[in-house]
């Protein structure tokens, strides 16, 4: 099918059923039988199998009419194509529908106190009872965004202690309200809370709800943070409701209130490069030449970083495999918020040291210096990333593997949570 093609069908699609007085959840029903709302995925689970080039065209199209689009977040980038890749028929037909229509919101349950770089060495346990064909749950979880208001979570636990760690893993779809799951907001040094530590009490999860083999949930979170970052550039680029008025938009600018909560601050710790020349001309400093040296060398490294990323699209677009690109471009995000950081200190001294609207831009300086670090640390810090290029792009010898193939039982762990 032609680009143009598409773009006459969905158009003519939507201008014969788009209904903004319809509930959102009625709306999206509608959308999700039509195939229009996730055209990417197969046709068998609402989709239309076409290529993600084509799914652009139709994203352009709902957005050109004014109409509602699918639900943006984790549900939709993260859950969705792991469960088409890995998950059962039965998981399939009981969890993509509710993720298509919104009303079902989920987190990531994998990092824990004691592992984050080192997820395979994850302790939360998970152990069969036979009696209900249930496992029943224990450990901590930790920085879980959005796990305050996710009905849903994709836990990693371990089931299986006795083969080396990458083995014993295994990926569930979890339940989060119910008396088992405790969930506590953490907060920031810039002053939000957005991410959670998540405690495991003899929580309890059917064994239907194992995504893809019990024990294979390492290849399975591969699957799921493959699509991370996309995660990211598509709250960014759908995050926000249509204008317009009618039941169906009053409803998605509210969802949207709600899934935007925790990433308020996200503008402020990617460096905010956009402010860099207005506040040098603002304050005066962009005539001194260090200042204007410094904007320089971090202007150049922001358009290198943003090339970099129109270049992973364009591959992605063409359906090529991804490239050392996407390493890169975290890395590269990195930079700059840093290089941001710094040069805005430079730009506004010591003032943007100040909180609140006593601060330059009403704190926003301010909040970008204590949001700055999360990206170093957030989807892989800068020195995984730094081996991920150095291994797989380079070619360099591989970070020393210690232990990786005795049973996890005997390996030294980094524990904090349950001893075995
Ligand atoms: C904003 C934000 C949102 C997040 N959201 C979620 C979420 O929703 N769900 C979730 O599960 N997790 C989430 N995380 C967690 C994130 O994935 C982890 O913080 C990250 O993987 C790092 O793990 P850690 O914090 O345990 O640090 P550690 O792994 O303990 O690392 C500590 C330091 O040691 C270095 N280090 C570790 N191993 C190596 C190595 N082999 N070589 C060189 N240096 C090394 C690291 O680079 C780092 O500097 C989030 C984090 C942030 C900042």
């Amino acid at each position: 099918m032609e680009a143009e093609d598409v773009r006459r069908e969905v158009r003519a699609w939507l201008e014969a059923n788009w209904n903004p007085d319809l509930s959102l959840v009625e709306w999206r029903n509608k959308l999700a039988d039509s195939g229009w709302a996730a055209p990417t995925w197969p046709e068998r689970w609402y989709g239309r199998a076409l290529p993600v080039a084509l799914g652009d065209v139709v994203s352009e199209e709902i957005e050109r009419i004014g109409a509602v689009g699918p639900p943006t977040g984790s549900g939709m980038t993260l859950v969705a194509p792991t469960l088409l890749e890995h998950g059962s028929d039965e998981l399939k037909q009981r969890l993509l529908r509710p993720i298509l229509t919104g009303e079902h919101t989920w987190c990531q349950l994998f990092s824990e106190p004691g592992s984050g770089s080192d997820l395979a060495g994850l302790t939360t346990r998970a152990e069969l009872d036979t009696a209900t064909d249930e496992y029943v749950v224990n450990g901590q979880k930790l920085w879980s965004t959005s796990a305050h208001h996710a009905m849903y979570g994709m836990l990693l636990a371990r089931t299986n202690w006795d083969v080396p760690k990458h083995r014993g893993i295994t990926y569930f779809a979890l339940e989060m309200h119910q008396p088992g799951v405790v969930v506590r907001p953490l907060r920031q040094m810039n002053g939000y809370a957005s991410f959670n530590e998540v405690f495991l009490n003899d929580a309890r999860v059917h064994r239907l709800n194992v995504v893809g083999e019990a024990g294979n949930g390492w290849t399975v979170a591969l699957a799921t943070l493959a699509h991370e970052r996309r995660m990211f550039d598509a709250i960014q680029a759908r995050g926000r409701s249509p204008k317009g008025k009618g039941r169906a938009i009053d409803e998605n600018r509210a969802e949207i209130a709600d899934l935007m909560e925790p990433y308020k601050w996200y503008p402020q710790r990617a460096g905010r490069v956009d402010l860099i020349v207005e506040r040098a001309v603002q304050t005066g400093r962009n005539t001194d030449p260090v200042v204007r040296q410094e904007v320089v060398k971090l202007l150049s490294l922001a358009r290198a970083a943003q090339w970099t990323a129109q270049r992973a699209k364009a591959a992605r677009v063409l359906g090529k495999p991804p490239g050392p690109e996407g390493s890169l471009g975290k890395l590269y995000a990195s930079q700059v918020a840093k290089g941001c950081a710094r040069v805005h200190t430079l730009i506004s001294g010591t003032d943007a040291l100040l909180h609140g609207a006593d601060g330059p831009l009403e704190g926003t300086i301010g909040e970008i210096l204590l949001s700055v670090p999360a990206v170093s640390i957030a989807g892989g810090t800068d020195e995984i990333q730094r081996n991920i290029v150095s291994e797989r792009v380079l070619g360099l010898p591989k970070d020393p593997a210690i232990e990786v193939d005795k049973p996890f039982r005997d390996v030294p762990k980094n524990l904090s949570g349950p001893r075995r």
